[in-house]
């Protein structure tokens, strides 16, 4: 065999692990990008410890490229454990303690393998095999050696049965990509169990070849939706900086990717991954998207959902917009163009305009303070916005169920529906009466004319109204006429 073909072997493909380094540390944010940029760069050092140790020739030298080695594999039972319990998102197993544990047996495992020949505890003799035709380290294994393979069987198991797991549990596009990652990380057992049975080379460290494989199918299952859906950095960029929530979904509604508004939209965001149903948001719980409907209340929310589908039933993505403040703009427009300003009961416009799309016969009447502009010279305007603002109250309060407007100036009208003119006289006058007895603040009488109102005869009802009205000025004030 050529050392100096493997060394290249293992060059090439520690370049090909850098570029996925760089490509995981851009996407941290996908779950379990950054544990796998670590265990990458852990990768790295391992394979290229070992091309300087397969090019060495004296045992010194090879036990020094051992050393670097171990900078990177005497972790790796720790780190991939990390990255397993990140991405399926197990803890209970992968505890703090469980980690911590791993780590330090780690630490000490790198610690030995630096100082062993005060101790020999990690190898028992270290020696040159030339079999191969080249000078390789022939290692005798002692008992910590077998603790830090027991420590990396754990967490190659650990990751291989929650890989399993999560394959069986999820559903569509993202179960394919968890089944590359479990692939991937099986790979190393293999290769283990190969080398345990003597299967392989001797003397020859075949875990450093196989990391290509299994990082190229770890990185497809990460980063898949970013192959898939945003390529372009740009893209994300985009994604990321719009106002709107995006929430992207595969077919079966489990979550591909959502942009940082999303969280300020529906905070239960925080504690859902891709992968994850859509139908966990619990801000959403209540409502059905597929009644269609466009608006949404949620909570003092209002926010418009747009669902676009995509092509071939491939997914969704849902474009939610907060509406709430234009919606409330549109209501405060719609109260000032229905209302008046000063007494806050409908203007006439709002009034003439349900007036005339009545269905139903009734009687109108023009109500008119009286000697108002007395009112005004002796207390003044302010006083007399007073009167006005009190007399529509009351008015309004008083025939709550029939529509009142100010009509003008010191003039209210009114519209009840179906009575007629001696029901309507009844209730006016007995409201004229009270507002005549008034004994708090300044005391006022009103006039009215009424007239029977039939459907299509606005005008002639107004005119008679009107004509009613300057009959009970010119009779003495303070009473109805009809
Ligand atoms: P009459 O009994 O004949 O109806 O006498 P009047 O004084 O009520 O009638 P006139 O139409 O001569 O005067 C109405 C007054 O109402 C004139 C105007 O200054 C006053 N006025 C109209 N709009 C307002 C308002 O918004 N606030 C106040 N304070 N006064 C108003
Ligand atoms: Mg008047
Ligand atoms: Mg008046």
């Amino acid at each position: 065999m050529n050392k100096v073909l493997l060394s290249i072997v293992l060059i090439i493909s520690s370049i090909l692990l850098s570029n996925l380094v760089l490509y995981g540390i851009r996407r941290k944010k996908v779950p379990g990008a950054f544990a796998f940029s670590i265990l990458l760069i852990g990768m790295i050092l391992h394979s290229l410890g070992y091309v300087f140790e397969l090019l060495s020739n004296t045992v010194e030298r090879m036990y020094f490229w051992i050393k670097i080695e171990y900078i990177g594999v005497a972790f790796y039972p720790f780190l991939i454990m990390l990255f397993a319990s990140e991405y399926t998102d197990e803890r209970k197993l992968a505890n703090k303690y469980v980690l911590r544990l791993l780590i330090t047996v780690n630490i000490v495992t790198l610690f030995l393998v630096n100082t062993n020949s005060y101790h020999w505890l990690y190898y028992a003799s270290v020696s040159i095999d030339s079999s191969l035709g080249f000078n390789a380290l022939k290692l005798e294994k002692e008992i910590w050696y077998y603790i830090q393979v027991a420590t990396l069987c754990f967490s190659n198991l650990y990751s291989i049965v929650f890989f399993t797991m999560k394959w069986k549990r999820s559903k569509g596009d993202y179960r394919k990509r968890v089944l590359f990652m479990l692939v991937g990380v099986t790979i190393p057992m293999v290769v283990f169990i190969v080398y345990i049975l003597g299967l392989g080379p001797a003397y020859i460290d075949l875990l450093p070849f196989s990391y290509i494989f299994m990082s190229f199918l770890i990185g497809v299952g990460i980063f898949r939706q970013d192959i898939l859906f945003l390529t372009p950095i740009t893209h994300e960029m985009i994604f990321n900086a719009v106002d709107e929530a995006i929430l992207v979904t595969d077919r079966k509604g489990m979550m591909i990717s959502f942009n940082q508004s999303s969280k300020q939209f529906f905070p239960s965001l925080e504690n859902i991954r891709a992968g994850e149903s859509i139908y966990l948001i619990k801000e959403l719980i209540a409502y059905d998207f597929e009644l269609n409907q466009e608006n949404y209340e949620i909570d003092d929310k209002i926010y418009r959902f747009k669902i676009i589908e995509m092509k071939n039933n491939r997914g969704r993505i849902y474009v939610v917009t907060d509406i709430t403040e234009s919606e409330q703009a549109k209501k405060q427009l719609e109260i000032l163009a229905t209302t008046d300003t000063l007494t806050g009961i409908y203007n006439r416009r709002y009034f003439m305009d349900k007036f005339e799309k009545s269905v139903t016969g009734g009687v109108f009447a023009i109500i008119d303070i009286d000697k108002f502009k007395m009112i005004n010279d002796r207390f003044g305007h302010v006083e007399g916005d007073k009167v006005l603002r009190y007399f529509g109250n009351e008015l309004k309060a008083c025939f709550r169920e029939h529509m009142v407007c100010r009509y003008g100036g010191e003039e209210f009208a009114i519209f009840i529906q179906d009575d007629d003119l001696d029901k309507a006289f009844t209730k006016l006058d007995a409201f004229r009466e009270r507002i005549a007895a008034n004994e708090h603040g300044i005391r006022f009488t009103f006039s009215v004319g009424m007239a029977r109102y039939e459907i299509g005869h606005i005008s002639s009802t107004i005119v008679e109204a009107d004509k009613k009205l300057y009959e009970a000025k010119e009779n003495g004030r303070n009473q109805i006429r009809y």
